[in-house]
């Protein structure tokens, strides 16, 4: 038996660290339940319903993540040997090992964008002329907020032209929208709108909206029933799914508008660790819930850094050795924050 894993007190590693909490749970409680697969299960069907308005699509599927979200997704949309164009730091491409080449057998031609996000230009001159020996440019790929950009939000009208250029081109575009529900609450572009920019989308539910489980993909009624085969392939298709999908409709009904506090909350921590000698942090680049900062020109490495900190019951995640990811969700406050980062202060000025 595993003994009691010991929880950080203030766990900055990711927004997917925060557990759900008394009325989340009684809304679990509380659901109708039906077989899913068997299109039985009312909350699930409830949920769908509600995405389908919020991202103004047809059609939607209750799925147990993100990563199945997108890899159903590129599946679909792929033949084998096809390429999908993304942003060199994409999850697509770094953490859902390698999925894109086993399940859509599809190829991924990174471009090296700012922040997580890239160009029209850059997108265009990825695209693959026709010719025999070279393989079909099938769709484009965006990750709203870019994770690995530091949480930045893709301006509508990138996002506009990219589809546009999707359009000339007989290509699909697809968003991860793993954040997409930060991004709508700092911009204040309604989902909707995100949406109407893409072909498919989905949005997490275990990230910043604080659920236990599931992602919802989204997208016209043909695309989601080809996705319904690959849920039902994978093994994805699930029984009494509403005690999950109950937490999700909670979450979008209670959790949206208090993003806003994360969002103050990172900006405040990027703030107070822009002060430390040594940190460099670009507090303007701050836009929602993640905030990027390297350690290079402190005395201590990043996992040293990390390292110290758990000591004090705080947690922090490593991009590599002089990089360092903190993200904010609802199960850190602005005292939280603040005490973070003084004593990170604290760590690299070793007193
Ligand atoms: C977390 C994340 C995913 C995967 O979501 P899971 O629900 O954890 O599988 C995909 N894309 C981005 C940008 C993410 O941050």
């Amino acid at each position: 038996m595993a003994g009691k894993i010991e929880q950080p007190r203030i766990d900055l590693f990711s927004d997917t660290k925060s557990r759900p909490r008394e009325a989340m749970l009684q809304a679990m409680m509380r659901a109708e339940t039906g077989d899913e697969q068997a299109g039985e299960d009312t909350t699930t069907l409830a949920l769908c319903e509600k995405v389908c308005e919020l991202l103004g699509k047809e059609a939607a599927l209750f799925l147990p993540s993100g990563t199945m979200c997108n890899q159903i997704a590129l599946a679909v949309h792929c033949r084998p040997g096809d390429e999908i164009i993304a942003e060199r730091t994409s999850h697509i491409i770094n953490f859902e090992t390698g999925g894109a080449a086993v399940l859509a057998r599809a190829m991924i031609h990174p471009i090296d964008g700012e922040r997580g996000q890239f160009t029209v230009d850059q997108a265009r001159r990825a695209l693959r002329p026709e010719m025999r020996h070279m393989p079909n440019s099938r769709m484009i790929a965006v990750e709203q907020t870019a994770n690995m950009g530091g949480g930045g939000v893709w301006p509508l009208e990138m996002l506009h032209g990219l589809s546009a250029l999707t359009l000339e081109n007989g290509m699909v575009m697809h968003m991860d929208g793993a954040r997409l529900i930060n991004a709508v609450v700092a911009s204040g572009i309604s989902a909707k709108d995100y949406g109407a920019a893409v072909d498919t989308l989905w949005i997490d539910l275990s990230k910043g909206l604080g659920c236990p489980v599931g992602a919802v993909l989204a997208g016209s009624e043909e695309f989601i029933a080809e996705a319904w085969k690959w849920k039902q392939r994978l093994g994805g298709a699930m029984r009494q799914s509403g005690i999950l999908a109950a937490a999700g409709i909670y979450a979008l009904e209670n959790n949206v508008l208090r993003m806003a506090e994360d969002h103050a909350n990172a900006k405040l921590f990027a703030k107070s660790i822009s002060n430390i000698s040594g940190v460099s942090v670009d507090v303007s680049s701050v836009e929602t819930n993640i905030v990027i900062f390297s350690v290079e020109n402190t005395e201590l490495s990043a996992p040293q850094i990390a390292e110290q900190l758990l000591t004090y019951g705080i947690r922090v995640g490593m991009i590599n050795a002089d990089q360092i990811r903190a993200v904010t969700h609802l199960d850190v406050d602005r005292a939280g924050v603040e005490e973070a980062a003084y004593t990170m202060s604290r760590i690299v000025q070793n007193i």
